[in-house]
């Protein structure tokens, strides 16, 4: 199996992995870490990476199911920690469904009622 450990330079989220944009973690692993979203949607919105740079959920499920996991149980803890009753895990995959910025990464996002189905 071939194993990518890559940062992309001009990628904005590995220039938060690497520090050089400055922001406060709420986790940190060897391979994930989350972050709140700069605008953020709800009192809790994190942003659960992987450390690897891939440009989105799907390819990282291809590359690693074992981080594409570890996303889904720090969303977890994360959710546990605040007392969330209950939380949405957003994975936007492509331009068509909002992805912005294309390096793989988990939306958690609760501590209000959340409206169904999205826009
Ligand atoms: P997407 O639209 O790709 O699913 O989500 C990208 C998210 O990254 C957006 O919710 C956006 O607010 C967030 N974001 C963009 N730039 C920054 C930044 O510089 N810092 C942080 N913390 N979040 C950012
Ligand atoms: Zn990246």
């Amino acid at each position: 199996m071939v194993i990518f450990v890559t940062q992309d330079p001009e990628c904005l989220f590995c220039k938060i992995i690497s520090g050089a944009i400055p922001v406060d973690f709420v986790f940190q692993s060897q391979s994930v870490v989350a972050f709140n979203d700069i605008n953020p949607q709800a009192p809790t919105h994190v942003l659960i990476i992987p450390t690897i740079h891939v440009e989105n959920i799907a390819d990282l499920a291809q590359i690693s199911p074992e981080v594409t996991a570890e996303l889904f149980t720090i969303a977890r803890g994360i959710a546990a920690e605040r007392g969330l009753v209950g939380y949405r895990s957003i994975l936007n995959t492509g331009a068509d469904a909002g992805q912005s910025v294309f390096h793989a990464h988990l939306h958690l996002i609760g501590g209000r009622s959340l409206a169904w189905p999205p826009g």
